[in-house]
């Protein structure tokens, strides 16, 4: 089959695109250095709408709160519903809307994080805009990357999206109980992980009902 792929200097603004992705990593290293400065572990959230980021986010908050203090930044084009309910759970939580963008960058994260007390807080978890692609891009400045894809995503959600899985350090295969009637083999998408990173920790969860929650956790306590 014909496949067209761009080749370098065919995709347009490709200059513009460069200096801004190297700007947003400097700008992801200051912010690590505040993290540092702080002794703040910082965490990236990173999937798909629908994967189930949120939904996590909160039984970490509820499972984890007694031991650390927690912080959230949650991206979304528009609303503040995830942050509502991770605040519910426990957490310090600021709202990034990003209205049109697709995904967090590092400028905005530093404007976030100069709202929240970062002397109160142990853990900051920074949930992405629902998005496997352009996120992989722009690091924030987290120390660790969990990539969340559940199994209604489909059997190709992992080859379909290499770079995303490349730059992670834990993924997270969400939605197992409906694997079966979804038609999708998770020793194939385990597999798949393996493929593009050989090594890295793949756990299994039901987030909404906590199951494999607690295989994350023990991850980040000992991260
Ligand atoms: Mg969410
Ligand atoms: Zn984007």
């Amino acid at each position: 089959m014909k496949i067209i792929k761009p080749k370098s200097g065919e995709i347009f603004d490709i200059e513009l695109e460069e200096s801004l992705l190297k700007k947003n990593r400097e700008l992801a290293e200051e912010n690590k250095k505040i993290f540092n400065q702080y002794d703040i572990k910082a965490i990236d959230i990173l999937g798909s709408i629908g994967s189930g980021k949120t939904t996590l986010m909160c039984q970490i908050v509820k499972k984890l709160k007694k031991d650390y203090r927690i912080g959230v930044i949650t991206g979304d084009l528009t609303t503040t519903i995830d942050a509502d309910l991770i605040k519910k759970n426990g957490a310090q939580v600021i709202q990034i809307n990003t209205g049109k963008e697709c995904h967090l960058d590092a400028k905005l994260v530093s404007e976030a994080i100069k709202n929240l007390p970062l002397k109160e807080i142990d853990l900051l978890f920074i949930e992405n805009v629902g998005n496997l692609i352009c996120p992989g891009e722009f690091p924030l400045g987290a120390h660790y990357r969990i990539v969340v894809f559940s199994c209604t995503e489909g059997p190709y959600v992992v080859i379909k999206h290499p770079y995303i899985f490349k730059e992670a350090n834990m993924v997270v295969i969400n939605k197992i109980d409906l694997a079966k009637n979804m038609k999708v083999s998770l020793t194939k998408l385990k597999r798949d992980i393996k493929k593009i990173k050989p090594f890295i920790p793949i756990i299994e969860t039901v987030a909404r009902k906590g199951k494999g929650v607690e295989k994350i956790i023990n991850f980040l306590k000992n991260a």
